[in-house]
């Protein structure tokens, strides 16, 4: 097994130590191999995905990717800036599939903005499809209006699509998913409005007749916010499209408190996957050693259990993760009074510890 390491820019570096740290404790046989990415990649070599780390990336079984970007690459013409090397590493490893799950831990019930009672237990599953949709779909550009009521006037303009293999290959995948889980699928669009959604509805309840034992709803993406907060339990595997995905998993990282604790992975057909925190690379405390590594841990666990098939192991890393929470540890990001407040590689030192005590104690 080999894991392509891709740290980035800004705190990337301090999470992702973590999470290799924890990685080599866990005796399993796998190498790994760091690179240059986003920001740091165009300092070095002048384009922030170099053609090395892509052949790196592509070669590896599973890639663990910190963060990239900084304020300071803002000016760079937009093939430069650190997000591209994203962008690029998802379209050339085809990964077209975004796990986002959000869990919400017993011990940060409070950290949430909704009521505990609201947000206890929550653990829902949130399926992006990650390579097609408004962000991709040609053509778009800016020109002059060719008609309509301001005809003449500069207008710009995206394109919305999605083809039929895309959405019953985002479909199956949410499906499986679910079947490993409480077999129920919400699929989130805006068929009242949009042709491309009234298609994804009609695709993914075809390949619903595959899974019977799956339960299948349907939500227009404005009452999937609404519900998000109202009554976010009543959700497990949430499957919807590239821009309401990004939307709803961000709203629903909310639910648990802080986006540091939010692992996710994007998968391709092979079970290729790219695993990273779902924050970004945070400069406003990058290099203070205060960021929170437990999201990108657990999306090491993930990718443990999604690319290299070492679910046991995934375990491990998450209930080691739960015995340092209720140890009471706290980064700044989820502290409160009565825990104690710890850096990022005291974090990580916590979760090793946990992860070698319980080998010990079972040996
Ligand atoms: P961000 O997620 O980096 O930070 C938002 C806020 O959350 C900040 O206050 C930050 O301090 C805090 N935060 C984030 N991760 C944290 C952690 N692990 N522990 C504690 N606090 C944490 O989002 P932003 O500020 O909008 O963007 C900063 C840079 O990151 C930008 O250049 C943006 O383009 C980039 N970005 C990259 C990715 C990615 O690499 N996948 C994703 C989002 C944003």
């Amino acid at each position: 097994m080999k894991i392509a390491v891709l740290p980035g820019d800004g705190i990337g570096t301090e999470i992702v130590a973590e999470a290799v740290k924890v990685l080599k404790v866990l005796d399993l046989k796998f190498e790994m191999e760091t690179a240059d990415v986003g920001g740091v990649a165009y300092d070095h070599h002048g384009h922030p995905l170099p053609e090395a780390t892509l052949k790196l990336a592509k070669e590896a079984d599973a890639v663990l990717f910190g963060a990239v970007g900084d304020w300071k690459y803002d000016k760079l013409e937009r093939q430069f800036r650190p997000e591209q090397a994203i962008l690029g590493l998802r379209k050339n490893l085809g990964l077209f599939a975004n796990f986002r799950p959000a869990i919400c831990y017993e011990q940060l019930t409070h950290a949430s903005s909704l009521k505990p009672e609201l947000v206890s237990g929550l653990d829902i599953l949130i399926i992006r499809e990650l390579t097609g949709d408004i962000y991709f779909g040609q053509p778009r550009g800016r020109r002059t209006a060719p008609d309509g009521p301001h005809a003449g006037a500069e207008e710009a303009f995206d394109t919305m699509r999605y083809t039929r293999p895309e959405i019953e290959r985002i479909a199956h995948v949410a499906f499986q998913a679910a079947r490993k889980r409480s077999r129920k699928v919400t699929s989130v669009d805006k068929a009242n409005v949009l042709e491309t959604f009234q298609f994804w509805k009609d695709v993914v309840t075809e390949v619903s007749q595959q899974y019977p034992d799956v339960k299948l709803d349907h939500m227009y993406v404005d009452n999937a916010a609404m519900q998000l907060v109202k009554s976010p339990k009543s959700f497990d595997v949430v499957v919807t499209g590239n821009m309401f995905g990004d939307i709803l998993s961000d709203e629903a990282a909310m639910l648990t408190g802080s986006i540091g604790m939010l692992p996710s992975g994007s998968m391709n057909a092979s079970s290729q996957g790219l695993y990273e925190p779902s924050h970004g690379s945070a400069p406003d405390i990058a290099g203070k050693g205060i960021a929170n590594p437990l999201a990108t841990i657990l999306s090491a666990a993930m990718m443990l259990r999604y690319s290299l098939n070492q679910p046991a192991a995934a375990d491990r890393i998450e209930s080691a993760v739960k015995d340092v929470l209720s140890q009471g540890l706290r980064t700044a990001d989820i502290h409160s009074e009565g825990t104690r407040k710890v850096g990022t590689r005291e974090m990580g030192d916590a979760v090793v510890a946990a992860i070698t005590k319980k080998t010990i104690t079972k040996s």
